[in-house]
């Protein structure tokens, strides 16, 4: 039996999702005088697939919220490496990131929301569903009642009764992400780097995070994972035995979670295409509305600049079709850019380019940092607009 609540508090907004995109949109929302109520369906702080390169967009964006994050502990990145077999060849960044747990970053955030008012609810795994007027979400002891304004902030996969519709396939790729404390050499080594290792089943981001730990986050082909007897250890003997980059940084290394955290399908490239039959009031942010491909680093950014941009859109009275209009024209052509670099490093041919390619002309991998960004300019208007609002 659903129970009807009785809650029709006028200017309360209702946040799926206690992610960065959720976190960053109930902070200011509370900032602007909203009544929020954010759900988020895990108990407690935990780890995330993610390989937690905060760009300087993102950081300047949760610096402007109010959040310390340099308090946080990060480790500054200010250069990238590119790794393929036993070749490398490295770049300075265009910009300083820093290595920074979501396990640490998204918990501050969800502490920041709540002192600047907002309701924040753990355990609690939201259902929504479809009415002939609109959308219900049906809370574990709160009830089902339809929001003013919903934001849906809940990730990569879909909610159930509120699908996306896919523009193409999903590939069929794995993801994982572990740490691993590096022996001391190796460590060094990392320090205040990026490294993309490319495989031929895939490829992987190694960088160092708070507390000296290592990131080892990777995307392979399901079929490689199969080839590997189907297990992440069997996976990585693999990956060791063909990449002898990894091998070096991991010899002497030790684990530090029991077991990697997985991921599966993930909609790489997918951009919500708004119509105007879309609710008014239902807006999708985050990876709900778009999902950059990983090796760009900018997913985090993505999700921040969404949540300014709702917010923006919600408190100018635009709507939910205005703002996921201007947010696909704000990041729809880093994604495809995105895409592009990513298919290009998957080809065989697009491979064995890379190292030379890269060696050749160093500013090329500044340019493909900067081309998969949200763009200076976007972020600049999102935040003026938003200080007017
Ligand atoms: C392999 C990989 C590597 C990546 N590396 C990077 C990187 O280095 N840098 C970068 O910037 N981006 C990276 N990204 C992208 C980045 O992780 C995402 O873009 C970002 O996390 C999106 O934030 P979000 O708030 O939209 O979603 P999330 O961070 O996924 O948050 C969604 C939240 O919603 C909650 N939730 C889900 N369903 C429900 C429900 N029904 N009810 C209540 N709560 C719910 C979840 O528990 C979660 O806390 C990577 C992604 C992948 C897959």
């Amino acid at each position: 039996m659903t129970v009807k609540a009785n809650r029709s508090i006028d200017n309360e907004v209702v946040i799926i999702g206690g992610g960065l995109a959720g976190g960053a949109a109930a902070t200011m929302m509370a900032q602007a005088g909203c009544r929020v109520l954010l759900f988020e369906r895990e108990s407690a702080p935990s780890h995330k697939i993610c390989g937690e390169f905060l760009s300087a967009e993102a950081k300047q964006y949760l610096v402007r919220i109010g959040l310390d994050v340099d308090a946080l502990g990060g480790h500054v990145i200010s250069r990238l490496r590119l790794v393929r077999g036993a070749s490398m060849v490295e770049a300075p960044l265009p910009f300083h990131g820093l290595g920074l747990s979501r396990r640490v970053l998204d918990n501050a955030l969800l502490e920041h929301a709540i002192d600047c008012g907002a309701d924040v609810r753990r355990s609690r795994d939201v259902r929504v569903l479809k009415t002939a007027s609109g959308v219900e979400i049906d809370v574990e002891k709160f009830g089902r009642w339809a929001p003013n304004t919903l934001l849906l902030a809940n990730g990569k996969h879909d909610l159930r009764g509120l699908r996306r519709e896919p523009v193409k396939p999903v590939e069929d790729l794995v993801g994982f992400k572990t740490y691993f404390r590096l022996d001391a050499t190796q460590t060094q080594a990392l320090r205040e780097s990026v490294e993309v290792i490319v495989f031929p089943c895939g490829y992987a981001g190694l960088q160092l995070v708070e507390s000296g730990r290592a990131n080892l986050c990777l995307l392979v082909d399901r079929a490689q994972l199969q080839r590997s007897g189907g297990t992440w250890d069997g996976l990585l003997r693999d990956l060791l035995r063909d990449c002898a980059h990894l091998r070096q940084r991991l010899t002497g290394a030790t684990p530090l979670l029991d077991r990697p955290l997985a991921i599966y399908r993930v909609p790489y490239g997918f951009v919500h295409a708004s119509k105007e039959s879309d609710l008014p009031h239902v807006y999708r942010l985050g990876d709900q509305a778009a999902v950059i491909a990983s090796f760009s680093g900018d997913g985090m950014a993505i999700a921040l600049h969404s949540a300014a941009l709702a917010v923006q859109s919600h408190r100018s009275r635009r709507g939910a079709h205005y703002y996921h209009q201007r947010l696909s024209a704000d990041v729809a052509a880093q994604l495809a850019r995105a895409s592009a670099l990513y298919r290009l490093g998957r080809s065989a041919p697009g491979q064995a380019m890379l190292i030379p390619v890269a060696r050749a002309w160093p500013r090329g991998l500044q340019l493909a940092a900067a081309l998969t960004r949200v763009s200076p300019r976007a972020v600049t208007r999102v935040q003026r607009a938003l200080v007017q609002v």
